[in-house]
């Protein structure tokens, strides 16, 4: 098998230090570890350099400059590190090591034993955030009146609830032998979990739920938020989701202080940010309805799940939108859409997932100049309605254009 140093040995450039929780010290030169991905991976990650690389530039002058580092995961991890390779020890090492990355998306590979890379890249790197800013871009085709409303940015917590993996099929030995269990210490659950069940479990605590909120909420104070939402489904599931919304006040309230202030002893105009909460399904209709009236959304993994991507819909759909995993010294950011495998290497799919979820790579790593200017040529490109085929197919009076054309043109747009 090939080595670390061999195969992702850096040529130059520095590292981003870390100094704490959150603080950064990012070089001039940083060094950025990027995972190309699967299908139309290869494509998008050329666009968004393209489009970052030139953004950099201008933004600085060329005394800032970005020293991109491939590392491999998915299918050409194989082709670099052997059969079954698909997320080497190298990659994990290299996140680790610089801190950030930045992944195109990874074709889940089918057949036994495999879970998807993408959770176990999470997972692996305790990446308990994902976070996911749901803005509309002026000219993009949106399904609702008015798309321009929404402008949220949404943290789902990774790494709990249902989601924890935690399930056992009906009919199996093990679902059986846990019915008998609960039954046993509760006679009346023999009514509500019925024998040919499968079970499923979804454990929620303090220490997930709060350090997500907290992230959400640090969130709101350093880019001057006026609100933050809890969402949860603690109507009906009291010591799961209520109590996430539990968490939420509380913490709020020890660690943030006379910062916020909850929704219900708000009584006129006030500066400090105003923490509230609603249920899940009235947090969908207000998305739908009112969706100015939100701004930072916490939620548990599921309902933080079906959120993003009803959001991401109003505004226009995956294509568009970006994403990030984070923990408090690491970050990666991925577009939110698969691999769609049919349309590899036709330099035909749309970078806006991959180029925006960049956007938001350089505002956490303080380089905010270079990513107005990548929105500012977003915005131009679509004004001009200079579009991919996805967001052609749904336009009038467009030029359709490939993937590296909409990428080029972005860059002159800045
Ligand atoms: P997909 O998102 O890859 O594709 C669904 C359809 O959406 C495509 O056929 C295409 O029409 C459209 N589409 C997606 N991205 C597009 C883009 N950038 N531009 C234009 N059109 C785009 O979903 P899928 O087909 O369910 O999944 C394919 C593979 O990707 C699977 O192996 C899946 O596990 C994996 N996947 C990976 C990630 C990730 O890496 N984060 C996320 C979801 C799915």
């Amino acid at each position: 098998m090939a080595s670390y140093q061999k195969l992702i040995e850096p040529k130059e450039g520095s590292k981003i230090k870390v100094l704490g929780p959150n603080k950064f010290e990012v070089p001039s030169d940083p060094i950025i570890p990027f995972i190309e991905g699967d299908g139309i991976g290869a494509d998008l990650t050329r666009a968004m350099h393209i489009v970052i690389n030139a953004a950099v530039k201008k933004a600085y002058d060329g005394k800032k400059k970005i020293n991109w580092l491939e590392i491999y995961a998915g299918e050409k991890a194989v082709e670099k590190y052997g059969e079954g390779q698909y997320l080497p020890k190298d990659t994990i090492t290299a996140l680790k090591e610089y801190s950030i990355g930045i992944k195109g998306p990874i074709t889940t590979p089918v057949g036994g034993g495999f879970r998807s890379l993408n959770v176990t890249i999470r997972q692996v790197l305790d990446l308990f955030a994902c976070v996911r800013p749901v803005k509309y871009y002026e000219g993009i085709p949106s399904p609702v009146k008015h798309p321009e409303k929404v402008n949220m940015i949404i943290f789902r917590e990774n790494t709990e609830d249902i989601y924890a993996g935690i399930e056992f099929r009906s009919g199996s030995e093990e679902a059986k032998k846990l019915r008998d269990f609960l039954i046993s210490m509760d006679v009346n659950i023999k009514e509500k979990i019925r024998e040919d069940a499968g079970i499923g479990i979804k454990p929620m605590g303090p220490f997930a739920s709060k350090r997500l909120i907290k992230k959400a909420i640090q969130y709101a104070i350093d880019n001057g938020k006026t609100s933050v939402t809890l969402v949860h489904k603690g109507n009906i599931m009291k010591f799961t989701e209520g109590a996430f919304r539990d968490w939420g006040y509380e913490l709020a309230k020890t660690e943030f202080g006379d910062k916020l202030i909850p929704e219900a002893e708000v009584t006129g105009s006030t500066d400090k940010i105003i923490i509230k909460d609603r249920i899940a399904d009235s947090m969908f209709q207000q998305g739908l309805l009112r969706p100015d009236e939100y701004s930072v959304l916490a939620l548990p993994n599921l309902t933080g799940d079906f959120m993003s991507d009803a959001l991401a819909a109003q505004v226009g759909g995956l294509g568009m939108a970006p994403g990030a995993n984070m923990s408090d010294t690491m970050a990666i950011f991925e577009a939110t859409h698969g691999s769609a495998p049919k349309y590899t290497n036709q330099d035909k799919a749309n970078p806006g997932s991959l180029i925006l979820s960049a956007v938001m790579m350089l505002i956490h790593m303080g380089w905010k100049e270079a990513a107005d200017l990548v929105e500012k040529g977003i915005k131009e490109t679509i004004k001009q309605k200079y579009v991919t085929y996805d967001l052609a197919r749904q336009m009038t009076g467009v030029t359709e254009v490939k993937c590296s054309q909409f990428a080029e043109r972005i860059a002159e747009n800045m």
